[in-house]
């Protein structure tokens, strides 16, 4: 008689577990009610005020980053998201500005003026140095073709190479900070550049931009000089070098110059707001997009609408769905974080110190969906009005074969063309490494990127909120938000079985 009672309770029990659980797991079904929280009406509302004049391009860093932070912390906290950072809602690190403060360079006992016979960029390092003679150095002719310079811990004077023809100007390649590495290389100390601008006697308008360098890493010197001042050096061989027809030569020469430039430690922020899952709470799902942007030059503001206040915003949209849908009982099962980085417009900066110093363990990280843009159509699908409910979807064929099916179970009923163009290995614009998801994809975490393209307005201070297609960038938030729910609630993680692709050499 007890031993049946015991069965017969045990199979009870045993039965109301499995009903239990059954009803804990949220269904893709139930997703669509939440999904349709994410508006047109409120992501305008959060943009608007993301990227206003008051914001000032959130350049990272600046006021404008901290006024964003502010805000973003305000509506993850009316939301009812929690810290997702230990108790807080930053994860801060450092970055470095750094301002000339002087630079002085004396040519066989005469003093040139600076920007208008010389100027010196913050790429310099605080020095001060002497020569007793100059090398100068024709890159193109076959002493140095051959080797046969030796620059080794010397001044070297060179000519750079006008930048090609719509080349797009001084850009990296055009200015004179390639023809410094390769000298570098050789072991020069330090270089006279001509041929790049000198400034006219003015200080040059700094771009606005926090110019920042790694305080670990060493350069040498450089100064742009004009071709006056170089005369000073050349004498008779001036003409003959300008026409580039001077051979590589030694020239005996007394040359000082001294660089000294402050360093003003910033702190930057990435924002976190974390929703706690149910029973598999252990185990998390990342959303991100970044809240920096470019800034602005003088007065003029690069509101950065698409990129990436979008992604911005459908964060906050994300996370406000997930939040109702766990207030009525559907919350994910896996936790998820909800998380705006900063510094992604000066080189993934945010992304890359939260893959270094992860809140939440990386293995235990199922993936991260990351949004970089999503407001607009670009010039591709401009011109093919019947597709226009596209996305590109990027990452899908890469890490985990479980990546496709979730996105194609996502996409059932919003039946959006998911554009894979981008993962081609062979695309130029590299995109798979052009943003913040890499950072993930880099530590194993399968990833998906979500991207409406390079449009007309890509990095200008034309990316305003009037432009946004919100219509549009709803539905492609509805995508990523039912494919987060997909991925927060399934049985398994998403495995991991395909390799990362190759990095590329450069970004
Ligand atoms: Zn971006």
């Amino acid at each position: 008689m007890k031993t049946t009672m015991n069965v017969k309770h045990v199979l009870l029990v045993g039965l109301c577990l499995c009903g239990t659980a059954a009803m804990a797991q949220p269904t893709l079904k139930q997703a669509g009610k939440y999904a349709q929280t994410i508006t047109p009406a409120d992501l305008k509302k959060h943009l608007t005020i993301v990227a206003s004049a008051e914001m000032e391009g959130r350049e990272t860093a600046t006021p404008g980053e901290y006024k964003a932070a502010a805000y973003i912390i305000e509506q993850m906290k009316a939301i009812g998201l929690q810290p997702g950072n230990n108790g807080q809602w930053t994860q801060s690190y450092n970055v470095y500005r750094d301002s000339l403060t002087e630079a002085s360079l004396e040519v066989n006992g005469s003093k040139l003026n600076l920007y208008k016979d010389f100027s010196a960029t913050t790429a310099n390092y605080n020095s001060h140095m002497s020569f007793g003679e100059v090398v100068y150095v024709n890159m193109e002719d076959s002493l140095w073709k051959n080797n046969k310079v030796d620059v080794s811990g010397r001044l070297v004077l060179v000519r750079m190479k006008a930048p090609a023809a719509g080349a797009g100007g001084r850009g990296f390649f055009g200015g004179p900070a390639m023809v410094v590495g390769q000298l570098q290389a050789k072991g020069a100390a330090a270089v006279l550049v001509l041929g790049d601008r000198i400034n006219d006697g003015k200080e040059p308008v700094m771009s606005g931009m926090t110019v920042v360098k790694d305080p670990a890493r060493q350069g040498i010197n450089f100064f742009s000089v004009s071709d006056a001042a170089a005369a000073q050096l050349l004498g008779a061989d001036a003409a003959t070098e300008k026409g580039g027809k001077l051979q590589s030569k030694n020239i005996k020469a007394s040359v000082h110059f001294s660089y000294h430039e402050k360093q003003i430690t910033l702190v930057s922020n990435n924002i976190l707001g974390f929703l706690e899952g149910t029973d598999k709470k252990d185990e998390f799902l990342v959303v991100t997009g970044h809240y920096d942007h470019i800034g602005r030059r003088g007065d003029i503001i690069n509101y950065g609408a698409d990129d990436d206040g979008s992604g911005t915003v459908s964060v906050l949209e994300l996370a406000e769905a997930f939040v109702k849908a766990k207030a009525e009982g559907k919350g994910p099962r896996r936790s998820i974080l909800f998380m705006t980085v900063s510094g992604e417009e000066k080189g993934l900066w945010g992304s890359a110190h939260y893959g270094n110093n992860p809140v939440y363990p990386l293995e235990k990280t199922t993936a991260n969906l990351n949004i970089d843009m999503i407001g607009r159509t670009d010039t591709v699908y401009e011109s093919k009005k019947d597709s226009a409910l596209y996305v590109y979807l990027v990452g899908e064929d890469k890490l985990s074969s479980d990546l496709p099916g979730v996105s194609v179970l996502a996409n059932k009923n919003l039946k959006m063309v998911l554009d894979g163009r981008y993962n081609d290995p062979l695309d130029k614009s590299r995109i798979y490494f052009r943003s913040d998801h890499y950072n993930f994809a880099k530590h194993g975490v399968p990833i998906l990127f979500y991207f409406d393209g390079i449009h007309r307005d890509y990095h200008r201070p034309t990316d305003t909120v009037d432009k946004i297609e919100f219509e549009l960038m709803a539905k492609r938030a509805q995508l990523v938000f039912l494919t987060a729910w997909e991925i927060a609630n399934r049985n398994e993680m998403l495995k991991r079985d395909k390799p990362l692709p190759a990095t590329a050499l450069t970004r």
